[in-house]
C-alpha cells in the first residue's frame, strides 16, 4: 500500500537549530529512493508503507546517534484506495483552480524573513522555546503549525495557551498568509475543550496584544480559559 506522510521529526535538548538532524534525516530519505519534499515545519514524503516507515525508524535512530537524548516526531499519515495520487497531483489540483487568481498577499515580515533567509523564529522568546522543547512546558498537543500547553500560572480551573510554532509578535502581525495557522488554532481549539470538558458549559478564547492589551509574552498565543463562570470578558 502506497502512504503519503507528513514528517516533522523535532530533537529535544540540543539547542535551538536542528538544521543538522534535519538534514540527516533529508539523506536517510534520498538513501531510501523514496520521493520527499522538505518544507519548512517538516518534509512531505510518498511510497511504500513499509518503506517509509523503515525510513520514519531509522531517522530517529541517526538523530539519537547525534547526540539527541529525546525526539517527538509528529506524522500526518495518508492512503487512499479509491485511485492512485501522488503529492504533486495534489499540489496540481490546487494549482489549477489558482490559475487566472492573483498570487495571495504575504505579510511584509514573512517577505523580508523569507528573503534573509531567516529561520522565522525569535532566539529570546521563551514560546519559541517552548515549541522546540527547550523550554518545558506541559504540553498538551504539537503538529507542524500549532503547540498547546498549559499556562504556568493558571487563572482558571483550565487554562491552556495555544501558539503558532514560528514566531510572530501578536495577531496583530499575522495575515491572511497564515490562514492555514487560524484554521489550525480553531480546530485544536476546540478539540481540547472538549478534551479538557469545558465544552459543554463554555469557554473563552482570547488572544492579548502590545501593552494595553496586557501582553507580557511577545509570540503570538491564545488562552484557552473555562471550568468555572469566567464573568465579564473586562475587569470593572
Ligand atoms: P499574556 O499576558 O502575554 O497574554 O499571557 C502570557 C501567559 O503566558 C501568562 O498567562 C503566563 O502565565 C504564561 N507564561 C509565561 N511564561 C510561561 C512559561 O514559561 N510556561 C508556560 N506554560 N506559560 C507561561
Ligand atoms: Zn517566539
Amino acid at each position: 500500500m502506497n502512504v503519503i506522510v507528513d514528517l516533522c521529526v523535532v530533537p529535544i535538548g540540543v539547542g535551538v537549530s536542528v538544521s543538522e538532524y534535519v538534514a540527516a534525516c533529508e539523506r536517510i530519505l534520498d538513501e531510501a529512493g523514496l520521493r520527499h519534499q522538505m518544507h519548512a515545519y517538516g518534509t512531505n514524503i510518498e511510497g511504500e508503507w513499509d518503506q517509509v516507515f523503515t525510513a520514519v525508524k531509522r531517522c530517529h535512530e541517526v538523530v539519537h546517534q547525534m547526540g539527541a537524548p529525546r525526539i517527538s516526531t509528529s506524522l500526518k499519515v495518508g492512503t487512499r484506495c479509491d485511485r492512485a495520487q501522488t503529492m504533486q497531483d495534489k499540489i496540481d489540483s490546487v494549482n489549477s483552480k489558482l490559475k487566472g487568481e492573483p498570487p495571495p498577499s504575504r505579510h511584509p515580515d514573512y517577505e523580508q524573513g523569507a528573503a534573509q533567509g531567516k529561520e522565522l523564529m525569535s532566539e529570546d522568546c521563551i514560546f519559541c522555546k517552548i515549541v522546540t522543547g527547550e523550554i518545558p512546558s506541559d504540553q498538551l498537543y504539537q503538529d507542524e503549525l500549532v503547540t498547546a500547553f498549559r499556562d504556568i500560572s493558571p487563572q482558571a480551573p483550565v487554562h491552556l495557551l495555544i501558539v503558532p510554532n514560528r514566531h510572530f509578535n501578536d495577531f496583530g502581525q499575522m495575515g491572511d498568509e497564515q490562514a492555514a495557522i487560524m484554521g489550525r488554532i480553531a480546530e485544536v481549539a476546540g478539540l481540547l475543550a472538549v478534551e479538557e470538558g469545558v465544552a459543554p458549559d463554555g469557554w473563552r478564547f482570547v488572544t492579548n496584544i502590545g501593552e494595553n492589551g496586557g501582553q507580557e509574552v511577545l509570540h503570538t498565543h491564545f488562552h484557552l480559559l473555562g471550568g468555572r463562570p469566567l464573568g465579564p470578558l473586562l475587569a470593572r
